[in-house]
């Protein structure tokens, strides 16, 4: 008889691990032992389903990079125990986490999708439960043996997305992520509907996790009027390595020469400086404007299409595994897992 189907869920906090306390009202953390309980649905599955759940779970605003490499150690140790993995995650920050672990876990060959909700699985319009049983049916899912999904992703309200090229853009509607620079991997409605083509394919080779991450990175928001202390102050933070420009359309900035000039004198001295725009679909172009050009001539690294979730977390993997700038100047001009579009 063949093996059933396996998936291990990781609970890390989060709206959709919130149950109502019906006396008090409040929100208290899920206990995995009642998940059945409260979906009862997961008993209909031909999967079997463990659970491994954060002591202390968290809002997801106090995620970092220790707890990236918590999750990904959790996987390295069941990998082959498990057909595949789903996160439950605050949505808050899980873009972020679903970028990192997709440079964190290399080779990766099995579903790692990450979940959430807006409401509280506990509440009646909930949309914790249709976002959890169909994650755990994308992670289950197989093809002639393989499964269909080898990478890291985020599903959420009947969309199947890469993760490091989603953002949480609203705070309200069910529908919180959008992926503008890459198609959906799967939709989800009367059919569970794959788009093959977009589907990332699993490299060869034996699953290596990556812990290395460096935290000395910012973000520099350009906006008119911005001052040269301000700008100085982002530039000067102690212990700074890396830098992303979240610049105007097409990656363009101002064209002031003290601005030019404090940019160009920190790539000088070794710093990283990665460009995205402010716009949450399109690329860079750094040729374009008299500014971005002015950046390229800079040593500006373009990061073309990337969010500024797969920016942040690719510029703190690169920097924590390169040996040298050279190397991570390379690194980063690499789609390295399908974050950007060359
Ligand atoms: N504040 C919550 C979190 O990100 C929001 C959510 O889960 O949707 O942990």
């Amino acid at each position: 008889m063949a093996k059933k189907t396996s998936v291990l869920l990781i609970y890390t906090g989060g709206t959709i691990g919130m149950i109502q306390d019906l006396k008090s009202g409040q929100l208290r953390p899920f206990d995995f032992q009642h998940l059945t309980e409260q979906i009862p649905e997961l008993k209909k599955f031909d999967t079997h389903l463990s659970a491994i759940s954060f002591t202390h779970p968290i809002d997801s605003s106090d995620m970092s990079p220790e707890i990236w490499v918590k999750i990904a150690t959790i996987i390295k140790k069941n990998y082959s125990k498990y057909d595949g993995f789903v996160i439950l995650h605050g949505s808050d920050t899980m873009a972020f986490t679903a970028s990192a672990l997709s440079f964190m876990l290399e080779n990766l060959s099995k579903p790692v999708i990450l979940t959430g909700s807006q409401l509280p699985i506990g509440i009646i319009r909930t949309d914790g439960k249709e976002n959890l049983i169909t994650a755990i049916e994308i992670a289950a899912s197989k093809k002639k043996g393989l499964p269909v999904v080898s990478e890291v992703c985020i599903y959420f309200e009947y969309h199947l997305y890469r993760g490091n090229r989603t953002h949480k853009f609203n705070a309200e509607h069910f529908l919180a992520f959008q992926s503008s620079n890459y198609p959906a991997l799967a939709d989800a409605g009367v059919h569970l509907t794959y788009n093959n083509s977009a589907l990332y394919k699993a490299k060869k080779g034996k699953l290596q996790v990556h812990t290395a991450l460096d935290p000395n990175i910012s973000i520099l928001k350009l906006y008119p009027g911005i001052t040269k202390n301000a700008v100085h102050a982002i530039l000067n933070t102690p212990g700074l390595k890396g830098l992303i420009l979240e610049t105007f359309g097409a990656g363009n900035c101002s064209t002031q020469p003290w601005f030019l000039k404090a940019i160009a004198d920190k790539i000088k001295k070794g710093m990283i400086i990665l460009n995205i725009s402010q716009c949450n679909a399109g690329s860079v172009e750094q040729g374009k404007y008299e500014g971005g050009a002015s950046l390229q001539k800079a040593g500006v690294i373009s990061g073309r299409d990337m969010t500024t979730e797969a920016a942040v977390t690719k510029l703190m993997f690169v920097l924590g595994h390169s040996k040298s700038i050279k190397e991570a100047r390379k690194q980063l001009n690499l789609s390295l897992v399908g974050e950007m579009t060359l």
